[in-house]
């Protein structure tokens, strides 16, 4: 007897270039993982095809969509809604369907403030370095955490500027960062990333102290400048691979209401990056 078609649900993740992307390792794991009829395929699309793209979703009935670098804010003229978080960060990386309306939603906020959450004794200042999408996303969550002192940092002031109106917190001048690194400090510069940027810390030497929390957002590689400043400071430390994996749970929950099991989807990711536990 051949066995009933079961309709297989369609997932997928846009960007250029998209080689990197672990995405589709992990939503696919997640799919086995809970026996559910999805696939999900990595999309590369290049500036300029997003709204040919945006008419394929809606054509060959897509359930959902990751959105990476360069389209997070290109694809927000083509959804029927956003979610507040999105319309606050000014960046949509995720797609679903809700009542026959394709929406935009922000995870990376949910992913940037799951790590703190489950710290706990969140500092009560903040300094946000970088002023890009990713900054945007950390300042957004801490906003909702509801830490009293924010701060931003950007190498290019009117950025940080920019930021600092639209959430209503603070700005440091990029060469005195170092002074206001007493409290949460967050890496949101690609300073420390694997290639060009490798070895360098987004802080001065020394800046960081025992009551500092040194929360990177790079995660590759796994043990960056700053993190190995933080250790010798004595600071708690956040790796960035806590933030990726916090926004894929975020977008999976939202696709098929199914939680990511936090320690198995750790443990892949971690293999497939820095080859642990191989
Ligand atoms: P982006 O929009 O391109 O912004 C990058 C920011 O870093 C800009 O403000 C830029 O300053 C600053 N910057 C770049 N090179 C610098 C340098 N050499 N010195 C000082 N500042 C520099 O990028 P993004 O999307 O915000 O991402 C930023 C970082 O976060 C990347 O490393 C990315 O991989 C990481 N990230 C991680 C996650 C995660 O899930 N863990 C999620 C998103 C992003 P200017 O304004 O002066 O150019």
């Amino acid at each position: 007897m051949p066995s009933p078609l079961i309709p297989t649900r369609l997932f997928g993740i846009i960007g250029h270039p998209l080689g990197h992307s672990l995405s589709p390792l992990l939503h696919n794991w997640g799919f086995g993982h809970f026996g559910l009829p999805g696939v999900y395929m990595a999309w590369p699309v290049e500036v300029g095809r997003v709204a040919d793209f945006m008419t394929a979703v809606r054509l060959l009935g897509i359930e959902g969509v990751s959105v990476t670098i360069p389209h997070k804010a290109a694809v927000m003229e083509y959804v029927d809604g956003m979610t507040d978080r999105a319309r606050a960060v000014g960046a949509v990386n995720t797609l679903f369907w809700q009542g026959g309306r394709l929406w935009g939603e922000n995870t990376d906020v949910a992913g940037f403030v799951a790590p703190l959450r489950e710290m706990g004794d969140v500092p009560g200042t903040a300094l946000v370095l970088g002023g890009g999408g990713a900054a945007r996303a950390a300042v957004a969550g801490l906003a909702e955490l509801g830490v009293p002192e924010i701060v931003v940092s950007n190498r290019t002031e009117a950025k940080a500027r920019e930021l600092a109106r639209d959430f209503g917190v603070g700005v440091v001048d990029w060469e005195r960062r170092g002074e206001r690194a007493g409290g949460l400090v967050v890496n949101a510069t690609p300073l420390g990333m694997l290639g060009k940027n490798e070895g360098q810390s987004p802080l001065p030497p020394g800046a960081l102290g025992p009551g500092s929390v040194a929360y990177d957002l790079v995660y590759n590689p796994h043990e960056t400048a700053f993190l190995r400043d933080a250790a010798t400071a004595g600071a708690r430390m956040i790796p960035g691979l806590s933030m990726f994996f916090g926004q894929a749970v975020e977008q999976f929950r939202i696709w098929t209401g199914c939680e990511l099991p936090r320690v198995e989807g750790m443990a892949l990711l971690r293999k497939a990056l820095y080859g642990e536990g191989v």
